[in-house]
């Protein structure tokens, strides 16, 4: 019997769980509430013929095993003590503390993501009367889940909530939502290509302070790098781990495949590590990512002990986590509207926005405009495109 944590990133040398979870891919998403449904049953068991469990836990026998699963959380990491959060809970609590203005503005916000749902509660904090438009008639964006008719709940895909989230945790402490997260092992855990249905794992240690119990999880980790690729992987690390943010701004002008080959760390550490990040990041390659992005990850990982301490979701994020902030916008006079297409900026001649045209005819005119939508908005003649993060 086997025992282990159940999520994507702890599936533990299980080939039998990949075909579970593929299982429960083509069926349905593997979500959180799913997860929560099998934690409320505690225990479930899956027969297995994989040799990838045979050397591991007792009573194997012929090669027929049966997988044991416990879905099991881990105590909230203390978060609250970190720079970064006390920084970013500062900055929030600035809006709520701030005098209120004697003329609120009406700020209209594209897009109900976590960008523009999170800029509206800031805005409602700060006094002002925000109105989201949201194209689609589900909040989250990236984030929005939907129901089947069994009543089982379809994900964009999972998310990820990390310690390193300063800004992220304080809305959930804001809103009263914290206790929805639900903390794994601090491991980090990477199908391996060359070996499919094999896992390699970089553990962090709970008693080394960052960034060394990241560099422990580097050496450790036997499956995937040989000793020269691991030490050759730290030093190239080094200049971020010493450098800081400037170093990592510094390296935007280069691909994550170009920052390796810099840093002389092997190929095969791009193969086996680096695809994988890049594309969890932004779903593109190594040789097409700037180095920047990767680097900002890892530079939080490496200066917070907890920062790469993954959260799950206790369930589907538009109920879970965008109903709060949608609560709290509409308590503070602010506004949501779903099926609000916007379809043009219409600009004054000044070049200052007249108002969002929506697609049924609707104008919405507001003192200020944010875009918190990522893709093509039109815009007069020309494609816009803009992004907008908190
Ligand atoms: C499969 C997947 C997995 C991910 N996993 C993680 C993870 O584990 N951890 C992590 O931190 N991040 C993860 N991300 C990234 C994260 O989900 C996004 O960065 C974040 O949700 C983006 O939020 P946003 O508000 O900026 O944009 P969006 O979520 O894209 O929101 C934009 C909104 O604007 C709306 N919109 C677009 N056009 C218009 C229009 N014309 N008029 C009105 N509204 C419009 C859209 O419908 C949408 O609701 C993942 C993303 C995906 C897709």
């Amino acid at each position: 019997m086997d025992t282990g944590c159940l999520s994507s990133m702890n599936i533990a040398g299980a080939k039998q769980v990949r075909s579970f979870a593929g299982q429960l891919h083509t069926q349905r998403c593997f979500t959180s509430s799913s997860v929560q449904a099998l934690k409320t049953s505690h225990r479930t068991t899956f027969s297995s013929t994989s040799p990838g469990l045979r050397n591991k836990g007792k009573g194997s026998r012929r090669g027929l095993r049966a997988l044991q699963v416990v879905c099991q959380d881990f105590p909230r990491p203390p978060l609250e003590n970190t720079i970064n959060y006390l920084e970013a809970g500062q900055l929030s609590s600035s809006f709520r503390s701030s005098e209120r203005p004697s003329k609120p503005l009406q700020v209209v916000i594209a897009g109900a993501g976590l960008a523009g749902l999170s800029t509206a509660k800031y805005l409602a904090d700060a006094g002002h009367k925000p109105i989201v438009l949201e194209a689609r008639d589900v909040l989250g964006g990236k984030l929005a889940a939907w129901k089947d008719e069994d009543g089982d709940w379809y994900e964009t895909g999972l998310h990820i909530f990390f310690g390193a989230y300063p800004n992220v945790q304080n809305l959930f402490a804001e809103l009263g939502i914290s206790d929805r997260l639900q903390w794994k092992e601090h491991s980090m855990i990477f199908a391996m290509p060359n070996k499919p249905g094999e896992y390699s794992r970089f553990d962090f240690p709970e008693t080394l302070p960052a960034p060394l119990n990241g560099v422990w999880a580097i050496l450790k980790n036997n499956e995937m790098l040989t000793w020269p690729e691991k030490v050759k992987f730290a030093i190239g690390l080094l200049p971020a781990m010493l450098g800081g943010q400037a170093y990592v701004e510094a390296q935007d002008g280069l691909t994550v495949s170009e920052w390796m080959e810099k840093q002389g760390v092997p190929d095969r550490v791009n193969d086996e590590v680096f695809i994988a990040m890049s594309k969890a990041l932004n779903f593109i390659n190594p040789d097409e990512l700037s180095m920047q992005c990767i680097l900002i990850a890892l530079n939080r990982f490496l200066q917070e002990k907890h920062g790469s301490k993954m959260a799950f979701l206790d369930g589907n994020p538009p109920e879970r986590l965008c109903m709060p902030i949608v609560n709290h916008i509409q308590s503070l006079g602010g506004e949501v509207r779903l099926n609000s297409r916007i379809q043009k900026i219409e600009l004054n001649p000044d070049g200052t926005v007249k108002h969002f045209a929506l697609t049924d005819g609707t104008q919405i005119t507001g003192d200020a405009y944010v875009c918190a939508a990522p893709g093509a908005i039109y815009f007069q003649e020309s494609c816009f495109l803009c992004t907008y993060s908190v």
